[in-house]
């Protein structure tokens, strides 16, 4: 027999609680580590991501000796079907922490029971467990900064130990071998840099250098300012509390950089755990006063070209166009495009935030339905902590602020590299601005924003 240990969103072998799990339960007689190509998972992804995931289960199977099986279709047949290959007397996982993955793991562990097999979750995506950190009277909470300090308070555990030395990986049944890219990823002009484990960690090291400036050149997309360490987290080929206890042990753990930094990732830890006590929030507003607001229709008309035009990056608007298209090629932008981006389609677009946070889903390498759905209900307006609805972002003076070089829009927009400097961000101010054939712009943003407070008023009301 062979203990199994099915690897979902856990791509690493340090710091890795499950794999201990499952290597202490195995002893001498091997762990076979299994992984499952979910359709209801690779449906939604696109190219990117999808690449991603398949570049990342390449490198842990390289780095585990080739031992990954990997195979296609519902993982309660699959993982129950391999158990039984191997005579598996438990399956061990990281547990998962989103709605989807939770049901599925429900269904899989009522399909191995009746094999008598188990399946035993050990640890989770995140430094402290969603649903772990709750106020005084047991409600969760709803506001981020409260959060932060009992989160705090609460401590997490450092680091697991390496994997033994005599853990042996075996390979006892058939797969299919990791596929490899998909062809839309290989024929299109997509980018992605090193995937997996050896790759985050030498990002983050490289990182820890531009800690120093962090806290300012995190604002600046036109800058390499922040870590790029997302889709790695995503893919659990680096796990937060590495980065804590690397960050705790520096010199950073005191400097303005270090303590930002460490924010951030409890944020991520923050909408995790908000969507732990709101599955809904992940499709509904979390707020609901703002469903009832009048929007445009993404089928018909103005609404569906709106959708498209900003699908591709082709609003006009150079700062939001950029971003769009860098989603298209990278599958990664800067946090406050994303954010700009977002309230574009929302505030000057009349468009819901869910068919963003879609179309985000699909192309971010990053895509994570907590991070994701909730930054985009923040920017909405309906979410925890929101911004209130009536902040509307102007998408080019934004774009003058944080991009004062231009860099950025010339880097994404090849339309407007003929325009120097902060030029970039205005292309109707110049002659020969348009030469290049940049689109025009699809809305008056000022107009738009009168538009999004009279819908707004006539939802307060
Ligand atoms: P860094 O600045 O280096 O931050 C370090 C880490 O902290 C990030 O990797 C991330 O794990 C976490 N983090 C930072 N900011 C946030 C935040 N606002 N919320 C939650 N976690 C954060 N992040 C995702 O990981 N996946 C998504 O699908 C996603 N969608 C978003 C959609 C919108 C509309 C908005 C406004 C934000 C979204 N974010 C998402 C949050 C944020 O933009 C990204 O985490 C960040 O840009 C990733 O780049 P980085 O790794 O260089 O970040």
């Amino acid at each position: 027999t062979s203990t199994v240990l099915w690897l979902r969103r856990d791509l690493r072998l340090r710091d890795h609680p499950a794999l201990l799990a499952a290597a202490e339960e195995a002893g001498g007689s091997g762990v076979l580590p299994l992984f499952v190509l979910d359709p209801a998972l690779l449906g939604p992804a696109g190219p990117t991501r999808t690449a991603w995931l398949f570049r990342s289960l390449r490198a842990w199977s390289a780095s585990a000796d080739g031992a990954l099986v990997v195979r296609s279709g519902e993982p309660e047949d699959v993982v129950r079907q391999v158990a039984r290959e191997v005579g598996a007397e438990h399956v061990h996982v990281t547990a998962d922490a989103g709605p989807y993955g939770r049901a599925r793991d429900e269904r899989v562990e009522a399909a191995l029971s009746g094999d008598g097999v188990g399946l035993v979750r050990t640890g989770t995506p995140y430094a402290i467990g969603p649903g772990t950190v709750v106020k005084g009277d047991g409600t969760p909470f709803q506001v981020f900064t409260p959060f932060s300090k009992a989160w705090t308070a609460h401590g997490h555990p450092e680091p697991a130990t390496s994997p033994p030395a005599d853990l042996r990986w075996v390979r006892r049944v058939d797969g299919e071998g990791v596929p490899d890219d998909p062809e839309e990823f290989t024929r299109a002009d997509l980018r992605l840099p090193d995937v997996g484990e050896e790759a985050a960690l030498h990002r983050w090291e490289a990182f820890q250098d531009r800690l120093d400036d962090y806290d300012t050149d995190r604002e600046r997309p036109d800058r390499d300012g922040t870590s790029q360490l997302s889709a790695h987290l995503k893919y659990g080929e680096v796990h937060p509390r590495t980065l804590l206890a690397d960050l705790a042990a520096s010199r950073h753990s005191g400097t303005k950089g270090g303590q930002t930094f460490r924010t951030e990732l409890i944020w991520r830890e923050f909408y995790a755990d908000v969507l732990w006590h709101r599955p809904d929030s992940a499709r509904e507003y979390y707020r609901p006063q703002l469903a009832g607001m009048r929007f445009d229709d993404p089928a018909r008309g103005d609404g569906k070209a709106h959708l498209e035009a900003w699908q591709a990056g082709r609003t006009g608007y150079p700062f939001v166009d950029a971003g769009m298209r860098q989603l298209l090629t990278e599958g990664w932008v800067h946090n406050r495009v994303r954010m700009v981006v977002a309230s574009f389609l929302v505030k000057d677009l009349h468009l819901e935030w869910q068919l963003g946070a879609r179309h985000f889903m699909r192309w971010l390498r990053d895509g994570d339905l907590s991070s994701n759905n909730h930054g985009w209900q923040w920017t909405a307006g309906s979410g925890t902590d929101a911004a209130p609805f009536f902040r509307v972002f102007n998408p080019v003076s934004q774009g003058e602020k944080f991009d004062p070089s231009g860099d950025y829009v010339r880097r994404y927009v090849p339309e407007l590299r003929h325009l120097p400097g902060k030029a970039a961000h205005s292309p109707w101010d110049y002659a020969g601005g348009y030469d290049h054939g940049y689109p025009q712009r699809i809305v008056d943003h000022k107009a738009e924003r009168e538009e999004a407070l009279a819908r707004y008023a006539a939802v307060r009301s």
